[in-house]
C-alpha cells in the first residue's frame, strides 16, 4: 500500500478518475477532493502529469531516481480548479471565453486581458493560501529565494508549453510575493496566444488546468549542459560544457564554454578543452539577470574539477538509463553541490544550438504533430504532392508533403529536405525509406496535406514528430542528424556476442550501413529495387523484359553484398502489397484488395506466380555463381512450413543447390511463431522476427493507421510470448534467430531480446550504435550476474 509521505497527501490518491472532455483532461469531481493542493517533488511520478503538469512531473521523476534536483513543491492543478470554483471564476471565465472569435485579434486580446484581470483580482481561498505558505515555510526556516513556474497539464497537447504561456517568476522572496507569483502563473494560462492555440486544437477552455512549481532558485556559480551520450553517433561519450555563472550563458551561446568528454567505457576523461570565458550571466535585481565580464583570474581557469566531471557524467548516466534514451541535461553547481535542473531526450546538436541562438523554439508555432519517423531537422518550402505525376514539381530542398509516399516517389524523396505524410506509422514506406536516405520525416500527421500550403516555409523536426511554422530559430540542419560512425577513434569497436546487423532497403544506403560496422545485413528488402523502376514484376514478364528485371535485381543486391564482404546478407524475396504496385506501369493488372496488408504479398504471391519467383531466384543463382556465398535468402509472410518446403523445391527445380545455400524465414505471422518447431524440422537455416507485421497480426492493429498508432505496442505480452517461444525453439535446434522489424531498433527491446537469448539483432542504420551499446551492456550484466551467482554458491 502507498505510504503517506507528506502532510496532505491522502490515501488512494492514484485512484483518481480522469474524465476526458472535449480533448482536454479534467479531473472529475470525485477525485477533486482526493488530490491535495500541494504535492512535494519526492511524491510525484510522471503519471501525475494531470495534477502537476509536464514540468512538475519531470522534476518529480528526476528526484525519484536519485538525481540531486533542487527542492520543490507543486501547487496542483486541483488547487487551481478549487480556486476557480470557490471564487466563482469558472463561470465568469466561461462566459467571457464562450463566444470569443479567436480569429479576431482585437477581440481575442481584449478577452484575454479581461480573464487575466479577473484571475488576478480574485481572492485566493484561505485554506489554499495557508497550504502554500506552510509549504514555503517547510522548505526553509527563513525566506528562501524561489523560482515560480507554471506547468501546463494538458498532457496530450503536442507541446504543453502552448497550453499556458509557461510564465516563470525568478527571485521570489517572501510569502506575499510567492502568493502573487502563483496567481500570476494562473493568469498566464489565459494569454491570447494560449487561448488561440487551445481553440485551434479543439480544447474545451473550461477544462484546461495549470499547476505551479515552486522551487528553490539555484544561483549557480558554474553551470552548463551535458549530453549523456554522443548526440550524433550515440556512443557512450558524455559531453559536458560548462562556464561561470548561470547556465543561460552556455545555453544561449554567449560564452565559449569549457568542453569535457567523459568516456563511459573507460570511466575517464578523454578530452578537455579549457576556453577563454570572457563573460558570465548572474542574477540582477529581483527578477532579471545580467551579462558581466568575468574577472581575469577565472577567465582561463578550468571550470569543473575532474571529480565534478565524473560525478556529472554519473548523474547523466542515471538519467539516461532511467529514461532509456540519451539525455540533454542542464546542471548547476553552488558551493560544491551539483544540481540537476532539467533532463530531456537529446534531439540533435543542431537543434540545441538553434535553441540557444535565438531562444525561439518555444515561441514557434506548431502546425502539425505526427510520429517522428526519421531523425533530423530541416527547413524548407512545402510542396504538396497529391499524385505521383506531380513529383516533377519537387525541387531540391523542398519539404515533400503527401498522403503517403509510394515507391515511385523515391526519386523525389531523394531530393527533398524533409518528408511529411498524413498517414502511416513508424514502419510505413515513408518511414523506412526516409531513415535510409537520412532525410527527416514526420508521418501520420492526419491533416498535413490539408493544413499546409504550397510554398509555405516550415521546419520539420523528424525526431519529435513536429512541423513548425517558418524557419525556427535558424535551426535548420542539413540532413545528417543520423550520421553514423563505427566507434570513436582510438577506442576500438565494441564486440558483442549477439550479432548486431543492419537493415537496408535501397542500395544507395549500403555504404552508410556498412560504415556502422554492422555484423551483416539482417534484411535487404528487394521490392524497393523493383518498385523504384516504376514497373511491376508482371509488366516485365508481360513485355518480355525478364532479363532487365533479373539484371536490376542482380546489380542492386550486388552493391549491398560488395559493401559487406564476408558478412552474411539476408536478401528477402519480394514483399510489396498490391496497393504499392498500383500506380506503376502494369499496376492496372494488380488485384484490387480491400486489405492489401492481409492480401496477395510475400511468399504466397511468389508461390502462385512462379514466373515472378523464378526471376528472383535467377538473380540469386547468378550471384551465388559469382562467388557471393554470403548471400542468404529469406522468405516473407510465411504461415505454414509447407510454403517453405514448396519454395525450396521450386528453387531446387530451377537448379539451386538448396542443401548448400542459406534459406530462412521471417516470423511475422503468429502462425509461424506458433509452428516454429515444424519449420525447424523442415530445415530452415535461420528465422527473423518481422515485428512490424507480427505485432499488427497479433494484436490486430494496422501498422499504417495513424488512428490506432498509439495502441501499436511492440511489447504487448502476446507478442513477447510468441517471440520468447520461438527463440527458445531455435536455440534448441541450434538455428540462428534474429529480428529485423523496427522493434529491434529500440534499445529497450534489444535488452529484452538479449536477455531472452536472441542470436542477432538487425536494426536501422541510425540505431546501430545505441543497439550495439545496449547489447554489450546487457551481455556484460548477464555474465557478471552469472559469475556472482556462481561465487555465491
Ligand atoms: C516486418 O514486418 O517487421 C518487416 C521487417 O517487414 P516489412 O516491414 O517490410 O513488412
Ligand atoms: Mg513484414
Amino acid at each position: 500500500m502507498e505510504k503517506q509521505s507528506q502532510p496532505g497527501r491522502p490515501w488512494g490518491y492514484r485512484q483518481m478518475i480522469i474524465l476526458k472532455q472535449g480533448g482536454g483532461e479534467i479531473i472529475s469531481g470525485a477525485s477533486m477532493k482526493d488530490v491535495p493542493n500541494i504535492l512535494w517533488l519526492e511524491e510525484i511520478r510522471k503519471e501525475d502529469i494531470s495534477s502537476v503538469g509536464g514540468k512538475g512531473a519531470s522534476l518529480g521523476e528526476m528526484a525519484s531516481i536519485g538525481l540531486p534536483v533542487p527542492p520543490a513543491f507543486v501547487v496542483t492543478a486541483q488547487a487551481f480548479r478549487r480556486f476557480l470554483v470557490e471564487t466563482g471564476l469558472d463561470q465568469k471565465i466561461f462566459k467571457v471565453s464562450e463566444n470569443i472569435d479567436v480569429e479576431n485579434n482585437a477581440a481575442l486580446e481584449k478577452a484575454a486581458d479581461t480573464i487575466k484581470a479577473l484571475v488576478m483580482k480574485a481572492k485566493m481561498p484561505a485554506a489554499l493560501k495557508e497550504d502554500i505558505k506552510a509549504s514555503y515555510k517547510k522548505m526553509a526556516s527563513k525566506d528562501l529565494i524561489v523560482a515560480v513556474r507554471s506547468s501546463a497539464t494538458a498532457e496530450d497537447l503536442p507541446d504543453a508549453s502552448f497550453a499556458g504561456q509557461q510564465e516563470t517568476y525568478l527571485n521570489i522572496k517572501g510569502e506575499a510575493a510567492l502568493l502573487s507569483a502563483v496567481q500570476n502563473c494562473w493568469a498566464s494560462l489565459y494569454g491570447a496566444r494560449a487561448i488561440y492555440y487551445r481553440a485551434k486544437q479543439g480544447f474545451e477552455e473550461s477544462t484546461v488546468n495549470i499547476a505551479v512549481v515552486v522551487q528553490q532558485l539555484v544561483h549557480s556559480e558554474k553551470a552548463g549542459v551535458m549530453f549523456t551520450s554522443h548526440p550524433i553517433s550515440g556512443e557512450p561519450l558524455t559531453i559536458i560544457e560548462g562556464s561561470w555563472g548561470l547556465g543561460e550563458a552556455v545555453v544561449s551561446g554567449s560564452v565559449s564554454p569549457d568542453h569535457y568528454v567523459f568516456d563511459q567505457r573507460t570511466e575517464s576523461i578523454g578530452e578537455k578543452a579549457i576556453a577563454n570565458k570572457k563573460v558570465e550571466i548572474i542574477p540582477d535585481g529581483s527578477h532579471g539577470t545580467k551579462l558581466v565580464t568575468v574577472d581575469a583570474a577565472r577567465q582561463d581557469a578550468q571550470v569543473l574539477s575532474d571529480g565534478e566531471v565524473a560525478k556529472l557524467a554519473m548523474y547523466g548516466k542515471i538519467a539516461e538509463n532511467h529514461y532509456g534514451v540519451p539525455q540533454d541535461v542542464e546542471w548547476g553547481i553552488v558551493a560544491g553541490t551539483i544540481y540537476i535542473l532539467q533532463s530531456r531526450p537529446i534531439t540533435t546538436i543542431g537543434k540545441k544550438e538553434a535553441k540557444g541562438m535565438s531562444g525561439q523554439k518555444n515561441d514557434a508555432k506548431i502546425l502539425l504533430k505526427g510520429q517522428g519517423a526519421a531523425p533530423g531537422i530541416a527547413t524548407g518550402k512545402v510542396v504538396i504532392i497529391r499524385d505521383v505525376k506531380d513529383t516533377g514539381a519537387v525541387k531540391e530542398g523542398d519539404i515533400l508533403v503527401t498522403r503517403m509516399t509510394n515507391p515511385d516517389m523515391v526519386p523525389a524523396m531523394r531530393k527533398v529536405a524533409a518528408i511529411v505524410t498524413d498517414e502511416g506509422g513508424m514502419t510505413c514506406h515513408a518511414a523506412i525509406v526516409s531513415r535510409e536516405l537520412g532525410t527527416p520525416a514526420v508521418v501520420g500527421t492526419k491533416t498535413g496535406t490539408q493544413q499546409l500550403k504550397n510554398g509555405q516555409l516550415v521546419t520539420v523536426d523528424g525526431e519529435m514528430g513536429l512541423v513548425y511554422e517558418g524557419a525556427v530559430g535558424g535551426l535548420a540542419q542539413a540532413k545528417g542528424g543520423t550520421a553514423v560512425t563505427a566507434a570513436p577513434a582510438g577506442s576500438g569497436p565494441i564486440i558483442t556476442a549477439t550479432s548486431v546487423k543492419v537493415n537496408v532497403s535501397i542500395p544507395e544506403a549500403a555504404a552508410r550501413a556498412a560504415a556502422t560496422g554492422a555484423d551483416g545485413v539482417g534484411l535487404l528488402r528487394i521490392e524497393h529495387l523493383i518498385l523504384g523502376l516504376n514497373k511491376t514484376p508482371g509488366w516485365f514478364i508481360a513485355n518480355h523484359k525478364e532479363e532487365d528485371f533479373v539484371k536490376e535485381l542482380y546489380d542492386g543486391i550486388k552493391i549491398v553484398l560488395d559493401a559487406f564482404p564476408g558478412k552474411t546478407v539476408w536478401v528477402r524475396t519480394l514483399d510489396a502489397p498490391t496497393d504499392e504496385f498500383r500506380n506503376m506501369q502494369g499496376g492496372e493488372s494488380e488485384p484490387l484488395e480491400h486489405n492489401p496488408m492481409l492480401g496477395w504479398r510475400g511468399i504466397r504471391r511468389d508461390l502462385q506466380s512462379p514466373d515472378q519467383f523464378r526471376l528472383q531466384v535467377e538473380a540469386f543463382k547468378r550471384l551465388w555463381k559469382a562467388g557471393y556465398e554470403h548471400l542468404g535468402v529469406m522468405f516473407p509472410m510465411v504461415s505454414h512450413p509447407d510454403q517453405f518446403i514448396k519454395a525450396r523445391e521450386m528453387m531446387r527445380g530451377w537448379g539451386v543447390d538448396v542443401e548448400n545455400v542459406t534459406l530462412g524465414i521471417m516470423i511475422e505471422i503468429p502462425a509461424s511463431a506458433i509452428m516454429i518447431e515444424d519449420f525447424l524440422k523442415a530445415g530452415i537455416k535461420f528465422a527473423s522476427f518481422g515485428t512490424n507485421d507480427l505485432i499488427q497480426y497479433t494484436i490486430a492493429i494496422d501498422r499504417n493507421n495513424e488512428n490506432v498508432a498509439d495502441m501499436y505496442n511492440p511489447q504487448h505480452p502476446a507478442v513477447l510470448s510468441l517471440i520468447h517461444n520461438s527463440i527458445q525453439q531455435c536455440r534448441a535446434y541450434g538455428v540462428e534467430c534474429s529480428i529485423c522489424g523496427q522493434a529491434g531498433s529500440d534499445p529497450k527491446m534489444a535488452i529484452w531480446l538479449v536477455e531472452h537469448g536472441i542470436t542477432s539483432i538487425s536494426a536501422n542504420i541510425d540505431a546501430i550504435a545505441k543497439i550495439r551499446e545496449a547489447v554489450a551492456k546487457t551481455e556484460k550484466r548477464i555474465i557478471l550476474e552469472a559469475a556472482r551467482n556462481r561465487d555465491a554458491e
